[in-house]
C-alpha cells in the first residue's frame, strides 16, 4: 500500500516509522519545495505533486495550513482523507467555530471580527478579558492579541489591521474574539474514526505548555465520567465530518466540564505518549483508518509522558539510563523554539513514572527545560 502525506515535517516520518511493518509505504509532499519526499532517507522520489498522487493508494496529510488548490486536486483523485473540507476546518478558525456551534459542543463564547464595527461590537457584547486569534495561520509568531479589558483596544485595533494587510494578497482573514477561559487544566483527546463509522479514542491526556508550545504531556487512567464526556464529543465532531484518520480535540477543564478550544485534522504532538504508552500509537492508527485496515487498541498499557525537545539539537545521553525512556529525533537543523524531537516516559503506576520524570528533570539542562522542574515537583504534589 502507497500513501502520499501532504506535509514532509516530523509527522509523516513518524508515521512512516510506524506503519514500514505493515508494508505501507509512505512518501511526502513538501508543500514549500513542491518536491515529493522519502520521509526515512529524506531523498527526493518525485519531482511534482501530480506523480505523487498517482503513486498513492491514499492521501493524508500532517498539517491543516495546506493551500486549497492542492486540496482540490488531491480531492479531485477520491484518495484524500480525512477530505479536504475537514482539513480546511482545522486550518480557519471561522469553520472551525461554525462546525462547534452546528455539533452543540460547548466553547468559549465568540465573536467573528473583520471590521472595526465587529471590533467595538465584540468588545461591547464579550466579557473581558478577551484572546483575539487570527482565523487563519499566523505569521512570524504573530496572530493572537490578548485583552484586559478596554484600555489598548485601540491600539489593538491597529495591530490587528496591520496584520491584515500583511498577509497573504486576495485572501480575506478575520479574527477571532474569545472570552478567555478560567481553567483547571488544558487537556485533550486523541481518536481515530473509520470508513465504516467506527470510533476509538486514547485517554484523555494532560498538556503543559511553555510560552504557548506544548512542552510536556501526561497520560495516565483518567476519570470514566470526563473521558466518556471528551468521547462524546469526538463522535459529534468525527461523525459531523464524516472523517477517516486520527482526530485531536483540545479542551479547556474547568472543574468537571470541558470546552472545546481547537481541533487538529491529524495525529497531534500531545499523543506522541501513544509511542510507548498505548497498545497501538496514534501514527499506525492513522494509517490504519486511512488505509480501510482494522482500527487498533488505544489501552494505555502503562502511564506514560512525552517531553518536547524545543530548540536543543542535544540532550544528555545518560536520559536513556532512566527506565522505560526513549528517545525520538526529528532529524531537523536547530532554530530557537522549534520542535527538534521528544522524550517518551512510562512508568508501572504513576508513582514510578513521577520518579522516572524526576530522574529526567534532573539530568536535562534547566536553561532549555526550564519548566519541567517545577511540574514534576507540582505532579508529585498531586500524586502524594
Ligand atoms: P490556541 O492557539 O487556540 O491553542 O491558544 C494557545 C493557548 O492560549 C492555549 O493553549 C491556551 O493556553 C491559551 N488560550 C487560548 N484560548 C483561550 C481561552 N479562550 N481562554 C483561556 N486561555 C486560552
Amino acid at each position: 500500500m502507497n500513501v502520499l502525506v501532504l506535509g514532509a515535517g516530523q509527522l509523516a516520518r513518524m508515521m512512516a516509522l510506524a506503519v514500514k511493518p505493515l508494508n505501507i509505504n509512505v512518501r511526502a509532499f513538501d508543500v514549500g519545495s513542491g518536491n515529493v519526499f522519502d520521509p526515512l532517507s529524506s531523498n527526493i522520489v518525485f519531482g511534482d505533486l501530480t506523480q505523487g498522487i498517482e503513486f498513492a493508494d491514499f492521501i493524508t496529510a500532517e498539517f491543516e495550513h495546506i493551500d486549497h488548490q492542492t486540496l482540490a486536486l488531491c480531492q479531485a483523485s477520491g484518495k484524500l482523507r480525512p477530505s479536504s473540507q475537514a482539513i480546511k476546518v482545522g486550518g480557519d478558525r471561522r469553520l472551525e467555530k461554525d462546525l462547534l456551534v452546528k455539533c452543540d459542543v460547548a466553547n468559549a463564547k465568540h465573536k467573528i471580527i473583520t471590521t472595526k464595527a465587529d471590533f467595538d461590537q465584540a468588545l461591547n457584547s464579550l466579557t473581558f478579558p478577551l484572546i483575539l486569534k487570527s482565523a487563519l495561520a499566523g505569521y512570524d509568531g504573530k496572530g493572537q492579541w490578548r485583552l484586559k479589558d478596554q484600555t489598548n483596544a485601540e491600539e489593538i485595533w491597529h495591530d490587528i489591521k496591520d496584520f491584515f494587510d500583511g498577509g497573504a494578497q486576495g485572501v480575506t482573514n478575520a479574527v477571532v474574539a474569545e472570552q478567555m477561559v478560567p481553567f483547571d487544566r488544558e487537556v485533550s483527546l486523541v481518536g481515530a474514526r473509520d470508513s465504516q463509522g467506527n470510533t476509538v479514542v486514547y485517554p484523555l491526556t494532560e498538556n503543559h505548555h511553555t510560552n504557548g508550545v506544548l512542552s510536556v504531556s501526561i497520560a495516565t487512567q483518567v476519570n470514566e465520567a470526563l473521558q466518556a464526556q471528551a468521547k462524546q464529543v469526538f463522535d459529534s465532531i468525527a461523525n459531523e465530518l464524516n472523517y477517516i484518520g486520527v482526530l485531536a480535540i483540545e479542551f479547556f477543564q474547568i472543574g468537571e466540564q470541558l470546552l472545546v478550544n481547537e481541533i487538529a485534522p491529524r495525529v497531534h504532538n500531545s499523543g506522541h505518549w501513544t509511542q510507548q504508552g498505548a497498545d497501538t500509537c496514534q501514527f499506525e492508527n492513522h494509517l490504519r483508518a486511512v488505509c480501510d485496515l482494522p482500527l487498533g487498541s488505544t489501552a494505555l498499557v502503562r502511564p506514560s509522558a512525552m517531553i518536547n525537545i524545543l530548540g536543543e539539537e542535544q540532550v544528555p545521553n545518560d536520559i536513556l539510563n532512566v527506565a522505560s525512556t526513549t528517545l525520538h529525533w526529528y532529524g531537523k537543523s536547530k532554530r530557537a523554539g522549534r520542535k527538534m524531537g521528544h522524550i517518551n516516559v512510562s512508568g508501572k503506576n504513576e508513582q514510578e513514572l513521577a520518579t522516572r520524570l524526576q530522574l529526567l528533570a534532573d539530568i536535562l539542562p534547566e536553561e532549555a527545560f526550564d519548566e519541567l522542574k517545577p511540574y514534576v515537583t507540582a505532579y508529585q504534589n498531586k500524586l502524594s
